[in-house]
């Protein structure tokens, strides 16, 4: 089976990992910020704070903004369920901004058209967090001027898009129209550390919190303590956190991936471009990409007329090719249909959805292979 997306591991990577564990520290130890210098500078962020995975660290920034009971947070249907969910665990209510048809990102004209209702109705969110889909970036400077006049925070989650550029040549996660940026390192995604995600900020505040928040909320600078300390053993808990930390082990496969990031991201675009020669002339729809040198090309999806999408992707997975759909959308999830969701809500979402297939594409598939998954393609769409 050729799968959508697998993770490329070196002799390097190995060795970065035993040399952790020949070391005196698990966790806890140099591995981890070493890890974050990297990644901040390649995000061109000032902090950047790893932690046990992506959907922690969308917890951790929910927290971090202080989101809570009677706060309404706003997402894209189309994205892993992750998104939506880090808002319901601190207790505020989540809805959904339909897509953009293109670009399947969250769509800032249906978004602009949302707020102007809910200022209405005294119902504007606190936070809303563009989904940067397949890798593709959101329009930031659009959904950044309505944050500025609506007041409401952005937490970007860049889970796909970890390496790539905003649509005016930044890079992701530096937080120019956000006050933070989350991702991945799922053995899917762009690099991997097994489990394991990040946030970026240029909030030294936020930055702060967030790393109090990954260890329990406590602190053991005698500075950020609410009174005297009771001698040098002392440590205190300033506030409600978690164990959300990285591992030094994963901290040191992801460092080593890191040296990687430019290659993985070049044989992803190579790719794509021979996608795009190899699918021409089929019956298919690409989604628009912008620059093609932006996206860090987490995913490649084509769209299929939606009554034959079953009996295409059947015959994939027959022919050995481990196509996906991504995504379900999230309002349409059991236990979101329970909190009031319906079909029919986010239309463009889910017409998409009836419509997508996720090929194969990940830095270790090779010509041969990708020539496999075309053929089995043209041969299902027949
Ligand atoms: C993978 C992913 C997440 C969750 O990341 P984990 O590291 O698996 O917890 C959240 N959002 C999106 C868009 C993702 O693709």
């Amino acid at each position: 089976m050729i799968p959508y997306g697998r993770q490329s591991i070196s002799a390097e990577d190995k060795a970065a990992v035993l040399a952790v564990l020949d070391s005196e520290w698990l966790t806890q130890g140099p591995a981890v910020p070493r890890f974050e210098a990297v990644a901040a500078a390649i995000c061109g962020a000032p902090h950047a704070m790893a932690v046990s995975s992506g959907t922690a660290a969308l917890h951790l920034g929910c927290l971090a903004l202080d989101i809570g009971p009677g706060d309404r947070v706003w997402t894209s249907p189309i994205t892993f369920v992750a998104s939506a969910n880090c808002a319901r665990y601190c207790g505020a209510s989540v809805d959904f901004v339909d897509i953009d048809a293109d670009s399947i990102n969250l769509d800032a004209k249906v978004l602009a058209d949302k707020l102007h209702a809910a200022r209405r109705d005294g119902k504007l969110p606190k936070l809303v967090i563009p989904v940067h889909f397949a890798g593709r970036s959101c329009d930031m400077e659009a959904i950044g001027e309505l944050s500025r006049e609506f007041g409401f925070r952005v937490m970007e989650d860049a889970c796909h898009a970890f390496g790539a550029k905003d649509d005016q040549g930044h890079p992701v996660g530096a937080c120019r129209h956000s006050d933070m940026t989350v991702t991945s390192f799922h053995p899917v995604k762009i690099v991997t550390t097994g489990e394991g995600g990040m946030l970026t900020t240029a909030n030294p505040e936020i930055a702060e919190r967030i790393s109090r928040l990954r260890s329990h909320g406590i602190v053991r600078n005698p500075e950020q303590m609410t009174g005297q300390p009771d001698g040098p053993w002392y440590y205190e808990q300033i506030e409600l956190g978690y164990n959300y930390r990285m591992t030094d082990l994963q901290a040191a496969l992801g460092a080593s991936q890191l040296d990687r990031l430019p290659q993985f991201l070049a044989r992803r675009r190579q790719l794509v471009k021979r996608y795009r020669q190899l699918l021409a002339g089929l019956p298919v729809q690409l989604t628009a990409h912008g620059a093609d040198d932006h996206s860090a090309w987490h995913l490649f999806v084509i769209r299929v007329e939606a009554q034959r999408r079953l009996a295409i992707f059947q015959a994939l997975r027959a022919a050995d090719i481990g196509v996906n759909v991504h995504y379900i959308p999230v309002h349409l999830q059991s236990d979101y249909r329970r909190l009031g969701f319906a079909p029919g809500m986010f239309p463009v979402a889910e017409q998409y959805y009836r419509e997508a297939v996720t090929l194969p594409l990940f830095p270790g598939l090779d010509d041969t292979g990708q020539d496999q998954v075309v053929a089995a393609l043209a041969e299902a769409l027949q």
